[in-house]
């Protein structure tokens, strides 16, 4: 069977020239970065050279860069490294967990937080961080891209009011690093997270980008990796893969790829809707990230859904990889307004690199046949279609 992968924000494909950039960093090129030997050398330039790569995705300079094990390590280190206990932040209610539940931390050991609402489409007003501000707010962290619908948020606006209040901002661009370009100057923040697995590099590397002259608490207490921000050997290989995932990346967005991406997406989304009746586009009416389409078709059970179209070869997602198996509904959906049986009516389509107008076609072919199987045996659609 042919497999088709749409589930590219919970995780990517390593590519091929990536993994080929990884490889003597297994072998010959084994030495610590903290060695002063040749071999330290040599390990110490890869990483160096995957900092200015990283740095040219995101717009900054490379002594900005922090490499982490991931998004998770990159948002919880902006957040416990920028503000504690008395502190007040602001952050929004459609936030990965890694942010979320980091604030929440941070609240039980004695900061206050604000959690923004967003709007049906998914978005933060700027007014309603402006108007969150108290003297005491230290932070405000708020996504670029969310995962779960794609929506960009008004990180410029949002930069400019932490700008004017003078308070530190932070932006989980996780789901939004390559898939458009970002100018870290531009939104004005003082960290930004990204992660490696989201690009085509591996799983268990990511990046902070720290604003120079930000004081930044570090999480983890070791060496001085990472000019005192992170301690701990770095992952040389994973770094490589990074660096080279997103040289890559920006070559792509340069060449105007991420047009074709949203072509492919928006011929998915449109050619799904125009054969399944009570459907429609989470986060429609918002600018969203080329690569994502979430839907909802009511009446059935997304879950089952996944299920159903695993079984055909076609991956994709109810949203968050982490919710997939819980029953609850998605924070994020909900959050937007959603009924609880509408966010769990609610499917992720999320398109990578490797993705062809192939499996767009495949695609389209088995999600409204899908769907209507699943409505034949669905009691709320029976119910709808006897009284009629
Ligand atoms: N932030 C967002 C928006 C994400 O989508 C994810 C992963 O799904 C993360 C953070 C966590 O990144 P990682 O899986 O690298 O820890």
């Amino acid at each position: 069977m042919h497999r088709i992968y749409l589930d590219n924000n919970a995780t990517t494909p390593v590519l091929p020239e990536v993994f080929e950039a990884m490889r003597p960093y297994f072998g010959d090129q084994f030495g610590n970065a903290s060695s002063i030997h040749s071999h330290g050398q040599q390990t110490r330039a890869a990483v160096e050279d995957a900092r200015e790569s990283v740095a040219a995705l995101i717009g900054c300079r490379a002594s900005e860069i922090v490499f982490t094990s991931g998004g998770t390590e990159a948002d919880n280190l902006a957040i416990a490294g920028l503000a504690r206990a008395g502190d007040h932040v602001i952050t929004s209610g459609i936030e990965h967990h890694a942010v979320l539940l980091a604030c929440r931390h941070l609240e039980e050991i004695g900061a206050e937080l604000t959690v923004l609402p967003v709007d049906g489409r998914g978005l933060v007003d700027p007014g309603d961080v402006r108007r969150a501000l108290r003297p005491n707010t230290k932070l405000i962290s708020v996504m670029m891209a969310n995962n779960e619908i794609g929506v960009l948020q008004p990180v410029e606006d949002i930069g400019k009011i932490a700008a004017e209040a003078g308070v530190c901002f932070h932006t989980d661009a996780v789901q939004a690093a390559g898939k458009v370009a970002i100018d870290g100057n531009r939104i004005g923040c003082h960290a930004l997270s990204i992660s490696g697995h989201k690009i085509h590099a591996p799983q268990g590397v990511g990046a902070l980008f720290v604003r120079k002259g930000t004081r930044l608490q570090p999480l983890f207490y070791g060496g001085r990796h990472e000019r005192s921000r992170r301690a701990g050997t770095e992952n040389v290989p994973g770094i490589v893969g990074l660096g080279k995932a997103a040289r890559l990346a920006k070559q792509a967005l340069d060449r105007g790829d991420d047009k074709k991406m949203a072509a492919l997406r928006d011929r998915l989304q449109q050619g799904i809707l125009a054969h399944v009746d009570e459907a429609g586009v989470n986060g429609d009416g918002a600018a969203r990230v080329p690569n994502t389409a979430n839907l909802r078709f009511d009446h059935i059970d997304g879950e089952a859904l996944v299920i159903a179209l695993d079984l055909k070869g076609l991956a994709v997602s109810t949203g968050a990889a982490c919710s997939s198996g819980a029953i609850e509904a998605s924070h994020v959906l909900l959050a937007m307004g959603l009924r609880p049986d509408q966010a769990r009516a609610s499917i992720r389509f999320s398109l990578g690199k490797q993705t062809t107008a192939e499996d767009i076609e495949i695609a389209l072919a088995l999600v409204p046949e899908t769907v209507a199987r699943l409505r034949e045996i669905s009691p709320s659609y029976k119910r709808q279609a006897i009284s009629i």
